[in-house]
């Protein structure tokens, strides 16, 4: 307990200086916390007070935290990557005189500059040790360069997160059935998952009917849940698996599931129901991303999401005049991740591109001392991107058991151009579908939807390009779906 304290005392001090936090510290304070519900059954009172935990502080405190962190972040991007001396050169700004109110003179970094040039992010006092590529359904991946302390540190909020936020205990085992190249989501899910004393399994993104063979597949473990009890994936991968359990006649009785965990795509609100539905667990979705990691944001039971203000800062801003969205208003996420949890690749001000709502006045939920947005739109692509949102387009389509899941779909400009009303283009099994048409076209306008037309096709090769999403990318396996049964003995070998 004493060496707790101690822990606990220095990663306080390295905050509040903006100094190196030794990984070992946060490493402690998880562990500590997992003998604590493993000793009494629950964690202390004072886990509110856990980094990564969001609890009250202050606003005023809350204000000269971030003063301090953004003048720190800039100090250390200009003194010690290339891109940001330059720019900050160009400008003629000095970091160390940065105020709150100047922070709208530092440039909004545009994602095309990190994927052009990843090494003119990395600081020249930190040691890259992993290269995160993110999938890239949008074309090039970016690569993000992570030292082997960041990777730590963001281990150990991990593991409290998984402990306290998703209430990981001892009897459970997380499936994570997402892209096995994606090593930074992998290894944090992996080492969170056991450091919680859980017990973990990769799945990859294999045929949806294998993944709900394992998922119903007996665990028989001692102290273990007798199935699987989590699953991590995508929101496309999980249309998939819900497609293939509802059209196989899986009931949730099959399944042991108490918690499905989605993230890096948009999770419509009818994909969210029948996933409940069929799988009898309760689905949420957060908000992370490689380049603004640890920073994040969480659902509240509003439906909003709330962003962290203890690892970085946060920007709604016009995706084309670069101005502070108004409440209300659509805009783009703009982060900068804090020294110290980030010392390798620093970003500020980054546009991640991810477009969402401000609420129209302040939130009443259990989070509203945290800045609040809508969910995740979809991504800025163009004018269309907006006048038909990725959520819309999925809130409409993937409410209709007819439409194959993951949907495929397209917008193209209507007749009054680009920011007029949009065609949307949807893939079906068959046509004439005479009466789906009709349900969708009455829903879109009861809906508000700024649609033209909705054009349904039966051949994808003949309908506008569809966006690829994280689903398409296959893992192949020797395993038949429903061969449940022993495989007889590999010819002379050890598999
Ligand atoms: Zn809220």
């Amino acid at each position: 307990m004493f060496a707790t304290a101690i822990s606990q005392l220095r990663y306080g001090a390295a905050i509040l200086t903006n100094r190196r936090i030794r990984p070992g510290d946060l490493e402690r304070l998880a562990r500590d916390l997992v003998d604590t519900i493993a000793e009494f059954g629950e964690p202390g009172e004072d886990s509110a007070q856990l980094p990564g935990r969001a609890g009250h502080v202050d606003p005023q405190l809350r204000r000269e935290v971030a003063r301090r962190s953004l003048r720190a972040t800039a100090r250390a991007a200009v003194r010690h990557t290339a891109y940001y001396r330059r720019r900050f050169a160009e400008l003629d700004l000095d970091p160390a005189t940065l105020e709150p109110e100047d922070w709208s003179r530092v440039p909004v970094t545009p994602k095309q500059a990190l994927k052009a040039l990843p090494a003119a992010f990395v600081s020249a006092a930190a040691s890259p040790a992993l290269m995160a590529l993110t999938t890239g359904t949008s074309g090039t991946p970016t690569a993000v360069w992570f030292s082997r302390a960041e990777i730590e540190t963001a281990i150990a909020f991990s593991t409290i997160s998984a402990v306290l936020g998703l209430g990981l205990r001892p009897r459970h085992t997380v499936a994570y059935a997402g892209c096995s190249r994606a090593t930074l989501p992998l290894v944090y899910a992996e080492e969170s998952t056991t450091r919680a004393g859980a017990g973990f399994v990769q799945f990859g993104t294999v045929d949806p009917a294998l993944a709900l063979d394992r998922l119903a597949a007996p665990l028989g473990l001692p102290g273990r849940a007798p199935q699987i009890t989590h699953l991590t994936t995508s929101a496309s991968y999980l249309a998939a698996l819900v497609q293939e359990a509802e059209q196989q006649k899986w009931q949730h009785g099959d399944f042991g599931l108490e918690s499905i965990s989605v993230g890096g795509e948009v999770l419509s609100a009818p994909l969210r129901r029948r996933a409940e539905a069929v799988f009898g667990a309760a689905v949420a979705s957060a908000y992370l991303m490689t380049e603004i990691l640890p920073s994040g944001a969480s659902p509240c039971t509003e439906g909003h999401l709330h962003h962290t203000t203890e690892f970085g800062h946060l920007e709604v801003l016009d995706p084309v005049s670069g101005e502070p969205t108004t409440p209300g208003g659509i805009g783009t996420v703009v982060h900068t991740p804090y020294v110290p949890y980030r010392e390798c690749t620093l970003l500020l001000r980054y546009a991640t591109g991810d477009l969402v709502r401000l609420p129209d006045g302040q939130p009443d939920c259990e989070l509203a001392h945290l800045p609040a947005t809508s969910g995740i739109l979809g991504r800025w692509s163009g004018p269309l991107s907006t006048a038909v949102t990725t959520r819309e387009v999925l809130d409409l389509v993937e409410a209709e058991p007819e439409v194959p899941l993951p949907a495929r779909y397209a917008l193209t400009e209507g007749p009054a151009g680009p920011t007029g009303p949009a065609r949307l283009h949807l893939l079906v099994p068959r046509l004439p579908a005479t009466a789906l048409l009709g349900r969708l076209e009455e829903r879109a306008a009861a809906a508000g939807l700024r649609l033209s037309a909705i054009v349904l096709h039966e051949d994808r090769a003949a309908m506008p390009p569809t966006a690829p999403v994280r689903a398409d990318l296959r893992e192949h396996s020797f395993e038949a779906p429903g061969a449940s049964a022993p495989a007889p003995p590999t010819p002379g070998g050890v598999e």
